[in-house]
């Protein structure tokens, strides 16, 4: 049939043919291109380090929200129906994204809870904010770099199983990122052991430091924000102060997503140094727009402020493994 057709129109032929075959190839490399969703930006970022340029990430919780009650939109629903690997924390953080996911996922789209494949049930935590009665376990492992390294490893795990072909370039990419991870863990140790030890304890509004403390030797003495996510009663304010006083702590620790008054009177009252720039989902802006980044940033305003040196934080690499990371 060809031959019948004039040589410039064998020319469009032959020209919409390459055309067709390499969109079809486009197309087909598009499709295995792994859809990954996340919520909150900690595990976004973990999983666009370890995923490269082989997977397209996109993260629910926008950054600076509060993500313990962020409801999704209906824009999100679309984008959990297209993913091909779902990965939230868990441990009652997103209840409501996950009931969405649960409903609109494809039915071959696992939901990857890292908190919960983490950490067994015997070592998850309970406190004031996440008291044991309402079943709701402190959902913050992340802060705790043994922990993340951990996440880490189930988001390899989980990629290489799903997008075989790609295996050897996960298993690359997440040992690079645990490389930079293991430094991180490192420098948070060396700074903690600056602040004199009887400063080595915290006070927090929001209670996102329950894992971290035990791995570095501080103590949480108190978390000032209920479990309700309203303020806490006058009685309960009288004690932390109370106490804020008698172990003589230097500074209480505040996070931009949750500004409180009621921290302002009690640093007031008890003479304490009122620091209110803790992260424990928000990412900072460039430079440090990284998981890293944020840790790196959280532990010099600690540090600083309970009366230690945060030098050793100095040469953390705080980068993405890739540039186009950090948008
Ligand atoms: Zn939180």
């Amino acid at each position: 049939m060809n031959i019948l057709l004039p040589f410039a129109s064998r020319q469009v032929w032959l020209f919409a043919t390459l055309l067709l075959t390499t969109n079809l190839i486009h197309a087909d490399d598009s499709k295995k291109m792994l859809r990954i969703v996340t919520t909150v930006p900690p595990i976004t970022n973990i999983v666009e380090n370890i995923g490269g340029t082989l997977v397209t990430v996109s993260g629910i919780v926008p950054n600076g929200t509060d993500s313990h009650t962020f409801e999704p939109v209906p824009s999100d629903a679309r984008t959990l129906a297209h993913a091909d690997i779902i990965f939230v924390n868990g441990m009652s953080l997103e209840v409501p994204t996950i009931r969405l996911a649960e409903k609109v996922r494809k039915s071959n789209t696992p939901i990857v809870r890292l908190a919960n494949e983490t950490l067994p049930e015997e070592e998850w935590q309970y406190d004031f904010s996440f008291p044991k009665e309402q079943g709701n376990p402190n959902p913050h492992l992340w802060p705790n770099i043994a922990l993340t390294i951990r996440y880490a490893e189930i988001v390899r795990d989980r990629l290489a199983e799903h997008d075989s072909r790609h295996a050897d370039s996960y298993v690359s990419n997440a040992s690079a990122y645990i490389s930079k991870l293991e430094r991180l863990d490192q420098a948070i140790f060396a700074c903690i052991e600056t602040i004199p030890e009887n400063n080595r304890k915290l006070v927090t509004y929001h209670d996102s430091f329950a894992y971290f403390a035990p791995r570095y030797g501080m103590e949480v003495i108190a978390a000032i924000q209920p479990a309700s996510f309203t303020e806490p009663g006058p009685r309960d304010i009288v004690h932390i102060i109370e106490q804020i006083r008698r172990e003589k702590i230097p500074a209480i620790f505040g996070s931009e997503v949750f500004p409180s008054k009621i921290m302002e009177q009690i640093a007031r009252e008890s003479g304490a140094r009122f620091v209110d720039e803790l992260s424990d989902d928000e990412l900072p802006e460039k430079p440090n727009h990284s998981f890293i980044g944020m840790m790196v940033n959280n532990i010099v305003i600690m540090t600083e402020a309970l009366g230690g040196n945060p030098a050793c934080v100095s040469h953390v690499d705080v980068s993405n493994l890739i540039d186009s990371v950090a948008g």
